[in-house]
């Protein structure tokens, strides 16, 4: 059975979701169920940028977001996953494929404070989940490359954690269904949100 973006059978999770969800679930609901247009913001189109510069420098580096460049085989920009069978699907900044047949996904972040926050996290799981059914292999470490402080974080990704984002997966897909209108988060994160005019 084919899946959907678009209020089709099943719907399609996406990356950004997972990250829009544990921002806020409700976000999700507005953005996806409803389809509230979501502006870009100008920092995000800043933090493009700064990230398409950084990986023409990439050539430069003695140390890939911090591995050895000698370590490091190819370097894949921008590499579209999905896998059906889980209605999961994203597209991965940058992924290492390091000597010995190790895969590392990079996600890029431009941001004031160069912090892993839980949303980081979960999208490198969702991230190392795709990459293992494509390439037949076991992510065990993802980095998240803070742009503007250009520092490298290194996250362990383990099993377990890969089988609790499965989970969360399935409770995005009912709100993306229109099955529950979800709880608000914390007030304090109203302020920054794109969707705040529409959200009672
Ligand atoms: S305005 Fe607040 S409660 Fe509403 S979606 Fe945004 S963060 Fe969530």
């Amino acid at each position: 059975m084919s899946r959907s973006t678009s209020g089709g059978s099943t719907p399609l999770v996406m990356v950004s979701d997972i990250v829009q969800y544990f921002y806020c679930p409700r976000k999700v609901y507005y953005l996806k169920t409803l389809g509230v247009p979501f502006k870009v913001k100008k920092k995000m189109e800043l933090g493009k940028d700064e990230d398409d510069m950084e990986e023409e420098r990439l050539g430069e580096r003695k140390t890939i977001y911090g591995i050895q460049r000698s370590l490091v085989n190819e370097i894949i920009h921008n590499i579209y996953l999905e896998d059906e069978s889980l209605g999961l699907a994203g597209q991965v900044d940058t992924l290492l494929h390091l000597n010995g047949n190790e895969y590392i996904p990079v996600d890029s972040k431009y941001t004031e404070e160069a912090f892993v926050q839980r949303q980081y996290r979960k999208q490198l799981l969702a991230y190392s989940i795709l990459i293992d059914k494509t390439f037949r292999c076991r992510v065990r470490r993802g980095i998240i490359y803070f742009i503007k402080q250009k520092a490298a974080e290194c996250l362990e990704i383990t099993e377990l954690q890969k089988k609790a984002l499965i989970k969360d997966v399935e409770s995005i897909r009912r709100i993306i269904a229109g099955e529950s209108i979800p709880r608000k988060s914390a007030e304090s994160k109203c302020e920054y949100c794109e969707v705040r005019k529409f959200c009672v």
